[in-house]
């Protein structure tokens, strides 16, 4: 008996992570081609399609997503997956593969490697835990990003803050994403709302809404 290096819990087989969290990690795995494809809208942030040249002293052009280009660039994914891969191999002896190709061509490169080594990885690698945690991370994250946002125009009322302070007051002020921020800040508690939020944020407010005028 055994104790999951991921959920923690019991496991009869004598592994180092249980049947479910295998089958989760390899899924897990195997969705990072497709989580990567998926970036590729956000490398640009809302709104900024259909901009032309810009001249002297015209409106910047507005920048990339730097988290999303970082996370479709060698570093990113595909150096996550090729880093867990490497560390595989040497533990187990083989020849660590210098990746080549494109970043795409890598990530599949890696997904299959690591896939092939899961079983080895589930029963007998003591690394195992941290491998599915980070795993577990990076595809938390690019789903959190991924997740459809609604559409907010710059300097929009977008409702009034959620948030509660320790006395259980709701907050209240007037939300509006201001013009130049990547971010909705509430002016009175400062509380943040990056754009992965603003989808949570609206079932707030109408939560709110709706409680406010139930009351
Ligand atoms: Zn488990
Ligand atoms: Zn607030």
């Amino acid at each position: 008996m055994t104790t999951c290096l991921l959920c923690e819990q019991p496991d009869e087989t004598g592994s180092m992570l249980c049947v479910g969290c295998t089958k989760a990690t390899e899924v897990r795995v195997q969705s990072l081609p497709a989580l990567y494809q998926g970036l590729a809208p956000f490398l640009r942030p809302a709104g900024s399609v259909g901009q032309g040249r810009s001249g002297k002293g015209g409106p910047a052009p507005l920048p990339v997503n730097e988290d999303v280009l970082d996370l479709r660039g060698p570093g990113g994914i595909v150096g996550v997956a090729e880093r867990w891969l490497a560390d595989v191999r040497r533990d187990r002896g083989h020849a660590v593969a210098t990746p080549s190709g494109g970043v795409e061509a890598r990530l599949q490169a890696a997904v299959t490697g690591l896939l092939a080594n899961m079983p080895w990885i589930a029963v007998s690698w003591p690394a195992a835990g941290y491998f599915a945690k980070d795993i577990r991370d990076l595809v938390d994250s690019l789903r959190t990003i991924i997740a459809p946002t609604p559409a907010v125009a710059r300097g929009q009322r977008v409702g009034t803050c959620p948030a509660i302070d320790p006395s259980g007051t709701i907050c209240g002020a007037v939300l509006h994403l201001a013009p130049g921020e990547k971010a909705i800040v509430c002016p009175w508690c400062t509380c943040s709302y990056p754009p992965y939020v603003w989808a949570q944020l609206k079932t707030w407010i109408d939560e709110d809404t709706k409680a406010h005028s139930a009351a």
